[in-house]
Order: structure tokens, then C-alpha cells, then sequence
């Protein structure tokens, strides 16, 4: 993909100006590789009008130099003490923004100190959701690899579905829909396969176990494969044999819910307001207490991002925002239902990206 770093970069500094911030030190993995390239796992960057600096140690700057050629390189070694003093001390700026809910505590008492000692002017700011809300907004390229990535994913779901034996356990459910995402090119996958049969199924985030899958009980399976770092999301529910009546209910009620808000949520939108539509479905069902957690999110180099679909969420849902559409229904000892669908937001509208049957 051909990244429009200069595009992002331009953008941030844009952004951090309206807060009256000179300059950023970026730490957040994601954060580091979208405004960058780099895909390495170690490194800091500095941002400010007029420079682009990325920090890192000796492992990484032979890949830094082909990955982030709009960066000028810092070699980096030993602790940040001895480095970043000098790294700032250039940039002839008083106020550095750094990701307050990225950093540690400890760490920022380094820089603190580190400042102080050397009597520094720089004041650090702390500054968060900047570059997550920059990343809320997919350009073209980006969700062409989300839609491959959402297509290997739609594939295993298919695939499962006609492997799913009753005797087979969660574990080897997930094997098998992991094995088969790599072969079709996935990365390494975003997050853990969530394949949760019959009371296990209540667990929002089961983790895949021992336990033999049954007849007629709820199997759900959460799923997400990865094309050059970027994510997809997708979740079925499952029953082998006859469904029992609460199965047909709760399912209907899910995906009552799932279509009401892919039709009805438009451009401008909280997600708090996207969330209480699709909550509202549920809770005429007489499931309004099963529904625990929130309706979706974004997704992106991030298996959760911005922006947050969930009680009183204030993000506003734009165009060319991806995110997750999941409403669920878990009850305690019977199991659960969720449907999970990736969307993006096209000229005000949700249109469908993940295409797995129903
Ligand atoms: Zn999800």
C-alpha cells in the first residue's frame, strides 16, 4: 500500500495546533506505524511543523530507513535519559504533547526529570486521542486491505461451519479456523478466536477451552484475520441439530437488533445514540438485562479502536469510518447469541463490508 504519510503528518500537526501544542512524542505502537510505516516494535517519534524524527535502537534502524523514509532517524542507545535531551533540545519548541494513556507513570517521571535536571523550557502536555481520532477515518487503501481481510475471514467462517461436528472441542474448532486464515493469507491474526458451545457461550470473551461441543446448544464464534496490519471482525452463532425455542428467540432478537442498526444508523450519529437503537430492539424482546456490552468499535491496525458504539459514547459517526456492528444476548447457564458484522460509512450510510451467511 502506498502510504500518505505526509498526508497524516500534515493533519496531526493541524490538529495539535488547534490545542496550542508545538510538537508530539508518539509511543503508541499503532500511533508509531500510522504516522510512519514503521513496523517495528521499538521507537519513539517526534512531530512538529517543521520536524519529523524517528528514535529508535540499532535492531530496527535498517528497516526504519527503507519503512519511514519521510523520517529523519535517530540512532538510539542505552536508557532515554541520554538521547532524548538532545532529541528536543533542537526542536525550539516549549510545549511537547505526549500520550498521557500510553505512557507509563514511571516514564514520564524520567522525561520529567530528565527536563528539569537540564533546566529545560519544554513543557510536556499531556495529549491523547489525537492521532486515534485522525485513524477513526479510513482513506480508500485502507479499506481495501480491511475488505480482504474481512474476505479470509468470511472464507473460515464458511469453512467452520461445515466442520463443526458435535464431540469437537472449542480448541480444535479454533485450530481449524486459524489454520485455515493463514493459508489464505492472513497475518499473524488481531486477537484470540473466540469459539464459546452452550454455557460457555454466556462468556462475552470465552476463551476457547477443552469442552466438547453438544447438540442443540449455542456455539458462538468471533473471529478476525489480518492483511498488512489491518483487521477485520466478524461473529456467528451456531447450532448443531435442533435449536431449542430460547435458541430461535434470542437469535431472532439478535438479529432483529443487528439489521435495525446496519439500516437505520447514519452520518452524525453518536454511538451512544447507535448503541440505545439497537438496545432498544433487544429490550422489547424482554432481553434488555443480556445485553452487557456495547453495540461495536472501531477496527483498523487496532482490533478495537476508535470510534466506540456503547451507552453514552459522544463519537460521532462520520464517513469513512469502519467499525463493528454486535449486539448479543447472554444468559447465564443456557449460553448466548452474537452477530457481528464490519461496516463502513459511505455518503451517510452503512454499507456491509463482512459477507459470511447468516
Ligand atoms: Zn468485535
Amino acid at each position: 500500500m502506498k502510504l500518505k504519510i505526509k498526508d497524516r503528518i500534515q493533519r496531526l500537526v493541524e490538529g495539535l495546533g488547534e490545542k496550542d501544542i508545538e510538537g508530539i512524542l508518539i509511543s503508541q505502537p499503532e500511533n508509531r506505524r500510522y504516522l510512519s510505516g514503521f513496523e517495528g516494535s521499538a521507537g519513539f517519534l517526534v512531530i512538529t511543523a517543521k520536524d519529523s524524527i524517528l528514535a529508535t535502537d540499532s535492531r530496527y534502524t535498517i528497516q526504519a530507513q527503507s519503512q519511514a523514509p519521510d523520517y529523519k532517524l535517530l540512532a538510539t542507545s542505552g536508557e532515554m535519559g541520554q538521547w532524548f535531551p538532545e532529541l528536543v533540545s533542537g526542536l525550539g519548541i516549549k510545549r511537547l504533547g505526549f500520550e498521557s494513556e500510553h505512557i507509563a507513570f514511571a516514564q514520564h517521571r524520567r522525561l520529567y526529570d530528565i527536563l528539569n535536571k537540564g533546566n529545560s523550557q519544554l513543557r510536556l502536555i499531556p495529549v491523547d486521542g489525537v492521532v486515534e481520532s485522525l485513524r477513526a477515518l479510513k482513506e480508500p487503501e485502507e479499506i481495501e486491505l480491511m475488505t480482504r481481510a474481512a474476505g479470509i475471514a468470511d472464507a473460515a467462517m464458511g469453512h467452520i461451519r461445515q466442520k463443526l461436528r458435535v464431540g469437537m472441542t472449542e480448541l480444535e474448532a479454533a485450530w481449524e479456523i486459524e489454520k485455515f486464515m493463514r493459508e489464505e493469507g492472513s497475518q499473524a491474526i488481531p486477537f484470540e478466536i473466540i469459539v464459546g458451545s452452550g454455557s460457555n457461550a454466556a462468556l462475552p470473551h470465552a476463551s476457547p477451552s477443552e469442552r466438547a461441543i453438544g447438540e442443540s446448544e449455542p456455539i458462538v464464534v468471533d473471529i478476525g484475520a489480518r492483511v498488512e496490519g489491518y483487521g477485520s471482525d466478524l461473529s456467528r452463532t451456531f447450532c448443531l441439530g435442533a435449536p431449542d425455542e430460547t435458541f430461535k428467540k434470542v437469535y431472532d432478537t439478535v438479529l432483529g437488533a443487528q439489521k435495525a442498526a446496519i439500516a437505520i444508523i447514519k452520518e452524525g450519529m453518536s454511538g451512544g445514540d447507535a448503541d440505545q437503537l439497537a438496545r432498544t430492539v433487544i429490550e422489547e424482546g424482554g432481553y434488555g438485562q443480556a445485553f452487557g456490552h456495547g453495540l461495536g468499535h472501531g477496527v483498523g491496525l487496532a482490533p478495537h479502536e476508535s470510534p466506540r458504539l456503547g451507552p453514552n459514547s459522544p463519537d460521532k459517526l462520520a464517513d469513512s469510518m469502519v467499525f463493528t456492528i454486535e449486539p448479543g444476548i447472554y444468559l447465564e447457564g443456557w449460553g448466548g447469541v452474537r452477530i457481528e458484522d464490519m461496516v463502513v460509512m459511505e455518503r451517510g450510510k452503512l454499507r456491509q463490508i463482512s459477507q459470511a451467511e447468516n
